[in-house]
């Protein structure tokens, strides 16, 4: 790192790029801050958060015929930059909340970058929790998965299972019934969670049956999932239901990890708020579900953005910034001129060099798709900002390219699948591409020497 100074701090920095992300930069550029988005880089969850993975909206207010949670997230983020705010798209690695102005740093492409705020609001959100069997982490994109809308498509006319009983596991079994020839819902007590309405849509679909009182205790299958052992939580008696996927959907854990040491936690991992909005430490401001265990909602969570905007404001109004700003408003800015303060180098910084772009002998890039696969969606993104040129085959559209999938990754049930000059590559993972890249890169070297 190499500490130079700051000399132009933006005025709000905001971690998350969900409802409670952009709805917070929403607010601040409007109100003329120089604001901040750190996207996430997609190599860890998903920008946009849960509402990529969230098929129809119907709840939003002001979209009287629903809206598509994707199409939603690009909306919102559409709006922010229109108001000027500059977007990052890397995850962010550490934070410096005990010094002033305070300090995010980001893993880039080219390693480390520093980015100094007056202050901070975190929206980070929620991850998806696993049941956390050895079988389940053995069976992962073999059958089982936390996303049907990508991987739904695998199963068509066989039978798979939702474990949970809240909105989540009842919209993937939905969702689900559209191609599996039955649906199990599997919901460790007899009372759902979920709202009466989904509740309702659930009961009535005739490929969905329930498996109530009943824990996973063992996904059973060798190469790929052909059951679940369940256990009666009631009189623990134990029975196999076949099965040929498994979708959990058991609700989420607040992304508060980088924070851990620095803002005060409750027992379960949430922020704590004081004084509206703002946690621990005066400046740095909480929003969404990284705050919420009660509500969780994407109406909520772009709420308590505004509000944490609002309070950025005002704690920004009360302080004096002079000493550090140049005055010049961020928002007059073009995304690309906002440069970080430092540059760290990193080893373990993936890159692919230029010449694998400029290579008269560029890979080719076969991507497997199906069309609600939020993935699928960072990986055309991270593709195209490198230059790579790839041809893309929706499974769901192509006849026979889901069995292809399957057989040539050796019995994997999962988009994205990449096939980059033979090498196949599944699931979106940044690292395990610019390494095939980078190989190919060294063995057109080798053919040119030849
Ligand atoms: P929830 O926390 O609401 O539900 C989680 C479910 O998983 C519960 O039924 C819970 O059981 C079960 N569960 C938790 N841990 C385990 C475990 N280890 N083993 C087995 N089962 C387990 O999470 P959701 O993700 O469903 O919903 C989160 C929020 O998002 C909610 O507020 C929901 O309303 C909202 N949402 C709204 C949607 C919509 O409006 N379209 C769609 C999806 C979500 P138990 O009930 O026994 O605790």
């Amino acid at each position: 790192m190499t500490g130079q100074p700051f000399s132009a701090p933006a005025d709000v920095l905001i971690i998350g790029s969900g409802p409670a992300g952009w709805t917070a930069a929403i607010y601040a550029a409007r109100a003329n801050l120089r604001t901040v988005v750190f996207t996430g880089s997609g190599r860890n969850g998903l920008p946009g958060g849960q509402l990529m993975m969230t098929t129809e909206v119907e709840n939003f207010p002001g979209f009287d015929e629903g809206v598509i949670g994707p199409d939603l997230m690009e909306r919102m983020k559409r709006q922010a930059l229109r108001f000027g705010v500059v977007t990052i798209e890397a995850d962010v690695t550490r934070v410096e909340f005990s010094q002033r102005p305070f300090v995010v740093i980001a893993a880039t492409s080219d390693g480390e970058e520093q980015y100094a705020g007056r202050s901070v609001i975190v929206a980070t959100g929620a991850s998806p929790l696993w049941l956390g069997l050895p079988s389940e982490a053995r069976l992962r994109g073999r059958g089982v998965s936390s996303c049907a809308t990508c991987d739904g498509f695998f199963f068509r006319g066989e039978a798979v299972g939702v474990v949970g009983g809240g909105d989540s596991a009842l919209e993937e079994a939905l969702y689900l019934a559209r191609h599996a020839s039955a649906v199990t819902v599997i919901h460790r007590r007899d009372q759902l969670r979920a709202s009466k309405i989904m509740q309702d849509r659930a009961r009535a679909h005739p490929a969905i049956q329930w498996a109530l009182n009943k824990e996973v205790v063992e996904i059973l299958g060798d190469r790929r999932v052909e059951g679940v052992r369940l256990r009666d939580t009631k009189t623990g008696e134990e029975s196999v239901l076949p099965l040929q996927g498994l979708f959990v959907a058991i609700g989420h854990r607040p992304n508060t990890e980088l924070f851990r040491g620095q803002l005060e936690l409750d027992g379960d991992g949430y922020l704590i708020t004081h004084r509206h909005t703002q946690t621990s430490i005066p400046g740095v401001f909480a929003a969404g579900d990284v705050a919420d265990r009660r509500y969780r909602q994407a109406i909520t969570a772009a709420a308590t953005g505004a509000m944490a905007a609002l309070d950025a404001e005002e704690f920004l109004t009360g302080e004096r910034w002079t000493d550090w700003g140049d005055g010049q408003s961020l928002a007059t800015q073009e995304t690309s001129t906002y440069t970080p303060l430092a540059v760290i180098d990193s080893a373990a910084a993936p890159a692919v060099p230029e010449p694998i772009m400029t290579s008269p002998q560029r890979p080719r890039v076969v991507m497997y798709t199906t069309s609600w696969c939020p993935d699928c969606h960072a990986a055309k993104r991270y593709l195209g900002r490198l230059g790579i040129a790839y041809e893309e085959i929706n499974i769901e559209e192509t006849p026979g390219a889901a069995m292809l999938v399957e057989q040539w990754s050796g019995g994997y049930r999962t988009v994205p699948t990449f096939d980059i000059n033979g090498t196949i590559i599944v699931d979106f993972n940044r690292d395990a591409l610019d390494r095939a890249l980078q190989s190919h890169r060294a063995a057109s070297q080798v053919d040119q020497s030849d």
